[in-house]
């Protein structure tokens, strides 16, 4: 499966509603939070009761939880570009998540090529879209497989113009994706994991896309999936 990834006006319309009901939602669950709060120190309660009220904060927690990464989704802040050492950053998102990968005893390969030209890029927003993608290659991937982030000069070409920019491979060993699932996995809240958000790809390719950049996805179900992110070394354009 080959796919290049691309905006679809139908994201954007869900995230624009979707933003003005999580609104909607997030203000009484804050004060439902508050008075559940405020009850249970006042409530003498027996050992049983404690545990369903802590089951019941923590089930207000998660819905807060979806809905604040709704809104970072469905809101995203613009881009603030600098000069960005792509080495460095793979370099420092791979020290965090690597904790991670040695849980499942999953091997997390670094490949960055020498002497790697800057681009013009947000550091957290990049950071990340690669946490994003190395925590998909390692969900994705059995116990002792192995995740695989390469850092090299390429170019992508649209239209016929020839962009020069830095790639970022996420590859990983893992059960790959189906054909007809590879534009399904852009969906907003589309997720085939059990506490899955389903919001990280749609964020990564709205990152990818901020800074004129292009996602390509190659994959192979039962063998594995590799996620390139093309990043334009000069990119000036402001993001429409
Ligand atoms: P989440 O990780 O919360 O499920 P994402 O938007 O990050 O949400 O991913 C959506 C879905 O895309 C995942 O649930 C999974 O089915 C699929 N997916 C993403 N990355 C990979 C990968 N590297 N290999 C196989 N499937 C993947
Ligand atoms: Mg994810």
């Amino acid at each position: 499966t080959r796919l290049i990834a691309e905006r679809s006006e139908k994201f954007a319309a869900m995230g624009r509603m979707g933003a003005a009901v999580a609104h909607e939602i997030r203000t009484p669950l804050t004060s439902l939070k508050l008075f559940l709060e405020s009850v249970q120190d006042l409530a003498r309660l027996s050992a049983e009761d404690q545990e369903d009220f802590r089951i019941a904060m923590e089930q207000i927690q998660r819905m807060e939880g979806t809905i604040n990464r709704f809104l970072d989704f469905a809101r995203p802040r613009e881009p603030v570009f600098s000069e960005i050492d792509m080495a460095d950053l793979v370099a420092s998102v791979v020290m965090m998540i690597r904790p991670l990968a040695n849980r499942q005893e999953c091997a997390l390969h670094v490949h960055t090529e020498e002497n790697l030209p800057p681009v013009t890029g947000d550091r957290p927003l990049l950071s990340e879209t690669l946490i994003n993608l190395i925590v998909n290659a390692l969900e994705a991937t059995p116990d002792h497989g192995t995740v695989t982030v390469s850092a090299t000069t390429d170019h992508f070409e649209k239209e016929g113009v020839r962009t020069p920019c830095v790639r970022i491979d996420v590859k990983d060993t893992g059960h790959g994706i189906a054909e007809d699932r590879v534009n399904t996995i852009f969906e907003p809240f589309f997720t085939t994991k059990a506490s899955g958000t389903g919001l990280g790809l749609p964020l990564v390719l709205h990152t990818v896309e901020s800074h004129g950049g292009s996602l390509r996805i190659t994959s192979k179900l039962k063998e594995g999936t590799t996620f390139s992110v093309f990043l334009p070394l000069n990119f000036s354009e402001p993001f429409a």
